[in-house]
C-alpha cells in the first residue's frame, strides 16, 4: 500500500525502539532448546512469591475496571518511599511516565536534554512531541552534569538523568545533583529515572525526594520492572510535587495499570526480603563478571546497576550473535553509539558461568 494519509515528519522519522531479543524467538530462527536472555535487567529470581499469590487470586475478577487512582498499591508505595500519597503517579511501566511527561511538558520546538549513550526512550517520547533532542556525550561512561547544564537554552525544557545510567551502569552523586541543580533554571523540569535505585549500594547516591518534597520541578520514575521482577506486568510510577503530579494525570489513560498488576506490585512493595535477596545476587553477579572480565583483560564500567558494560575489543554485533549461537542473549552497544561494547544482565550464577564460557570461546573464535 502507498498510504495517502499524512504523516507528520516528526513521527515519520522516528525510529522504534529495539528492545532485548526474546528467548522464544533465537530458539526458533536458530532451532536451539536451551536459550538464556541476559539482555534486558530482568530478575533472574522472578517476581516476589507473595505478588505471584495475589496474581493467582485477582485472575478471576479481571471482568471489573482498576480504580485508576490504584488507591491500594498508592499507599504500599507511599509507604515504601516516604512520601505523602499525592506525590504518586502510578504508569504503564515508568515508560509510560516518561511518555506522560513528553506529553505535559514538551512542545512542539522546546527542547529537552539528555546524556548519549542513556535509555533509548527519553529521545522516542521528546521527539513524539515534536520536541528537539539534545544529546550530551557521557563523560567517563558517566553523565557529565557540567555540560548538560551548559547545555541547557531558554527552550529547554525538559532534562533527562538515569541515575544509575542505562546502559553503563554509572551514578552521578549527591554532591554532583546538588552542584547540577543549582545551575538548572527554575522553568526547567529535571527527570531522575531510578529504575534501578534498589540495587544502588554507595552512600554518594543523592536523596531527590528532599527536593521534590522542597517544590522543585523534579520528578523522580521508578518502576517495578527491575528488581522487583514484575516486567511483564507493566508497573512504574513518579515521585512528583502534587501540582506536577496533577498534570501527569490529565494525561495518564484512565485504567493504564490493570487490576492484577496493582494489585500484584502492592504485595511486591510488601515483601522486601525478596528485593535483599535479588540485590545480594546481584552484588555477586557483577563481581564474578568484574573477576572475569579482569582474567580475560577485558576493560569493563564498575557498575550500580544489574548489568555490565564491558569492552569486547571488536564488533559487539559480532560477538552478540556468535553468543546467540551458543544460546546466550546480551545486548550490542551498536546501536548505542558504543561499537565494541556489550552490555550484559547478572543472572543466576549458573547463568554468569554459561555467559562467561560462551563468551570466553567466542574471542577465541575470533570473531
Ligand atoms: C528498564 C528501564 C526503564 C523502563 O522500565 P519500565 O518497565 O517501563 O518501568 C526506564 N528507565 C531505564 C533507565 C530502564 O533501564
Amino acid at each position: 500500500m502507498k498510504l495517502s494519509v499524512p504523516v507528520a515528519e516528526h513521527i515519520s522519522r522516528l525510529k522504534p525502539y529495539v528492545p532485548g531479543k526474546p528467548i522464544a524467538e533465537v530458539k526458533r530462527e536458530l532451532g536451539l532448546s536451551d536459550v538464556i536472555k541476559l539482555a534486558s535487567n530482568e530478575n533472574p529470581l522472578g517476581p516476589s512469591l507473595k505478588a505471584v499469590e495475589v496474581l493467582k487470586e485477582t485472575a478471576g475478577h479481571v471482568e471489573i475496571y482498576p480504580e485508576g487512582s490504584a488507591p491500594a498499591l498508592r499507599t504500599a508505595v507511599a509507604k515504601l518511599v516516604n512520601v505523602p500519597e499525592e506525590y504518586l503517579v502510578f504508569g504503564n511501566g515508568s515508560d509510560e511516565i516518561l511518555h506522560m511527561l513528553a506529553l505535559a511538558f514538551l512542545q512542539p520546538g522546546d527542547q529537552s536534554v539528555q546524556a548519549d549513550p542513556s535509555f533509548a526512550m527519553y529521545a522516542i517520547y521528546a521527539t513524539q512531541s515534536n520536541a528537539e533532542v539534545i544529546k550530551v556525550p557521557l563523560k567517563d561512561f558517566t553523565h557529565d552534569l557540567e555540560a548538560m547544564a551548559d547545555a541547557i537554552t531558554p527552550k529547554t525544557r525538559v532534562v533527562f538523568v538515569a541515575n544509575p545510567n542505562n546502559p553503563t551502569g554509572t551514578l552521578v552523586t549527591a554532591e554532583d545533583v546538588d552542584r547540577f541543580l543549582a545551575r538548572v533554571p527554575s522553568d526547567v523540569l529535571v527527570v531522575f529515572d531510578e529504575a534501578y535505585d534498589e540495587y544502588v549500594d554507595d552512600e554518594r547516591k543523592p536523596d531527590l525526594r528532599k527536593y521534590v518534597l522542597d517544590g522543585r520541578p523534579i520528578v523522580i520514575t521508578r518502576t517495578f520492572s527491575k528488581a522487583y521482577g514484575l516486567a511483564g506486568l507493566r508497573v512504574g510510577y513518579a515521585i512528583a510535587h502534587p501540582e506536577i503530579a496533577a498534570l501527569l494525570e490529565r494525561v495518564r489513560s484512565p485504567f493504564n495499570v490493570n487490576l492484577p498488576a496493582q494489585a500484584a506490585a502492592a504485595a511486591a512493595a510488601g515483601d522486601q526480603e525478596h528485593i535483599k535477596r535479588t540485590v545480594a545476587l546481584n552484588a555477586e553477579g557483577r563481581q564474578t563478571f568484574y573477576k572475569a572480565f579482569d582474567r580475560l583483560g577485558l576493560k569493563y564500567v564498575r557498575s550500580h546497576g544489574n548489568f555490565v558494560l564491558v569492552d569486547v575489543e571488536r564488533d559487539s554485533r559480532a560477538v552478540f550473535e556468535a553468543l546467540q549461537k551458543h544460546g546466550v542473549i546480551i545486548r550490542a552497544g551498536a546501536g548505542l553509539g558504543l561499537p565494541n561494547h556489550i552490555r550484559v544482565t547478572t543472572g543466576l550464577p549458573s547463568q554468569n558461568q554459561r555467559f562467561i564460557e560462551a563468551l570466553e570461546s567466542v574471542l577465541k573464535e575470533g570473531s
